[in-house]
C-alpha cells in the first residue's frame, strides 16, 4: 500500500489540535505496552513522568526528542503515527524496525505542554540549556545521549507562522543541519545530516512543492543540536511550520510522518554516500516574511502614503483547546511581506472592532473594509 494512502486511514486519530499534554499520551502509550518498550527516561522540576519508547530491533540507534517546547506539539503527533505504523503489519514496516533501534522522548517537556508554553516549569527555555544542564529534564536527554551513543539524533519542534520562502511561500516543513561551530565547518556528521535531509526533502517535494526550507544555522552552543553536532552524531532539526488554513497542524503533522518514512526507510539506505550533500545549500532558506493577516494599500491617515497592515494570532490556551486571539502586529510601508490570508484594500481604509483607531493592544474582533462596505474578518 502506498504511504499516502496508508496514512489516510490509519494515523493517531486518537491525537489532535494543538494542545497536547501528558495526560492525552497517556492511554495512547498505555496501548502500546505489550508491543513497545516503554519506560520513563527521568522526571521533570514539578515531578512529572518523562516517557520514553524503545522499539524496533535494528544496528542504527536513532535518538529522538518532540516537544522540548512545550506548546510544540505537532512533531509529536506525528511521532504517534510513525508508532502507529511502525507497529503495524505493513511490509515496509518490518524492514525498518529491522534496520533500526529508536529511542524516543515523544514529550520532554510535560510541563511546559501542560502550561501550553515553550518554556519547562522554571520558564527556563531547554533548548537554551545544553551547556548548563541547569533543568531535569536538559540532565534526562543529555544522559540518554551519553549512554546511547546514538547513530543519528533528531530534534523535533514547531516554527510560528511567522516563517516563510521567498516569493510568498509559506516554510511548512524546515530542516536543519546545525553547525558545530561558530565557522560552520562541514563536519562529518553534519554532511551525514545534510544527506538525511535530502532524502526527506526528495520525497516531500511532490507532496508540499516549494514549501520546504532550510533553517539558519548560525551557531548557539546553548542548543542541543549544535551541540550533539559538535559532538560528531549527525543531528537533524525539524521544524513543523504553517501550511494554509491549517492552524491546528493537521496537513503539516502528515508532512512531518512522511519525512520519517523517507528518512528511515531501508531500501535508500545504502543510497546515502551517494546523495550530494551540497544540495542542502540550495534548499531556499527561512525569511521572517510572513503575518497571519495581511491588510495591503491601507489608507490609515489623511498622507498619501498607503500603508500594509500586519496581524497575528496570539495562542491563548482557554479549558483544554488553544484560542487564536487577533491582534494587529505592525504597520510597514515598503517591506515586502506576505500573509497567510490577504485582502488589498486599493487605497480604502478599514475599521477595527468598528473604529478608525489602529490600537496594537485590543484583541481584534473585527475588520471592516469601508469601500466595499465588506466585513474582511
Ligand atoms: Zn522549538
Amino acid at each position: 500500500m502506498h504511504i499516502t494512502s496508508w496514512y489516510t486511514h490509519n494515523f493517531e486519530d486518537r491525537l489532535e489540535g494543538r494542545y497536547i499534554t501528558l495526560k492525552h499520551l497517556e492511554p495512547i502509550l498505555d496501548s502500546y505496552r505489550e508491543v513497545f518498550n516503554i519506560s520513563v527516561a527521568g522526571v521533570t522540576q514539578t515531578g512529572l513522568e518523562i516517557p520514553q519508547v524503545v522499539c524496533g530491533q535494528g544496528p542504527i540507534k536513532v535518538l529522538i526528542w518532540s516537544q522540548m517546547h512545550g506548546n510544540e506539539s505537532t512533531t509529536t503527533k506525528a511521532l504517534f503515527d510513525f508508532f502507529k505504523f511502525i507497529s503495524s503489519n505493513e511490509q515496509n514496516s518490518a524492514s525498518l524496525r529491522a534496520t533500526h533501534t529508536f529511542y524516543v522522548l515523544p514529550m520532554l517537556n510535560p510541563d511546559g505542554a501542560a502550561l501550553y508554553t515553550r518554556e519547562n516549569a522554571n520558564k527556563v527555555d531547554l533548548n537554551r540549556d545544553a551547556q548548563h544542564l541547569s533543568q531535569r529534564e536538559s540532565v534526562v536527554l543529555k544522559r540518554l545521549f551519553d549512554t546511547l551513543e546514538p547513530d543519528m539524533c533528531l530534534n523535533m519542534h514547531d516554527q510560528r507562522t511567522i516563517f516563510g520562502l521567498a516569493e510568498g511561500f509559506p516554510a511548512t516543513v524546515s530542516f536543519l543541519a546545525p553547525a558545530a561551530e561558530v565557522l560552520k565547518t562541514i563536519t562529518p556528521a553534519r554532511k551525514q545530516a545534510m544527506a538525511l535531509i535530502l532524502k526527506m526533502t526528495h520525497f516531500l517535494q511532490d507532496h508540499c512543492p516549494n514549501q520546504i526550507g532550510r533553517f539558519d544555522d548560525s551557531f548557539n552552543h546553548n542548543c542541543v543540536g549544535d551541540t550533539f553536532s559538535s559532538l560528531g552524531v549527525p543531528t537533524i532539526l525539524i521544524e513543523a511550520g504553517h501550511y494554509k488554513n491549517d492552524y491546528n497542524k493537521e496537513q503539516t503533522r502528515c508532512f512531518v510522518f512522511y519525512a520519517l518514512i523517507a528518512l528511515f526507510a531501508p531500501e535508500d539506505v545504502k543510497q546515502n554516500d551517494i546523495i550530494d550533500y551540497k544540495e542542502y545549500f540550495l534548499l531556499p532558506e527561512n525569511k521572517k516574511n510572513f503575518k497571519d493577516i495581511v491588510l495591503y494599500n491601507v489608507r490609515t491617515s489623511r498622507d498619501a502614503i498607503l500603508k500594509t497592515v500586519c496581524f497575528q494570532y496570539n495562542e491563548v490556551l482557554k479549558g483544554n483547546t488553544i484560542i487564536f486571539e487577533l491582534y494587529v502586529d505592525s504597520i510597514e510601508v515598503d517591506l515586502v511581506v506576505y500573509g497567510h490570508q490577504s485582502f488589498d484594500l486599493q487605497g480604502g481604509k478599514i475599521l477595527l472592532n468598528s473604529h478608525e483607531n489602529i490600537d496594537f493592544d485590543k484583541k481584534i474582533l473585527t475588520i471592516f473594509d469601508i469601500n466595499q462596505n465588506l466585513m474582511l474578518i
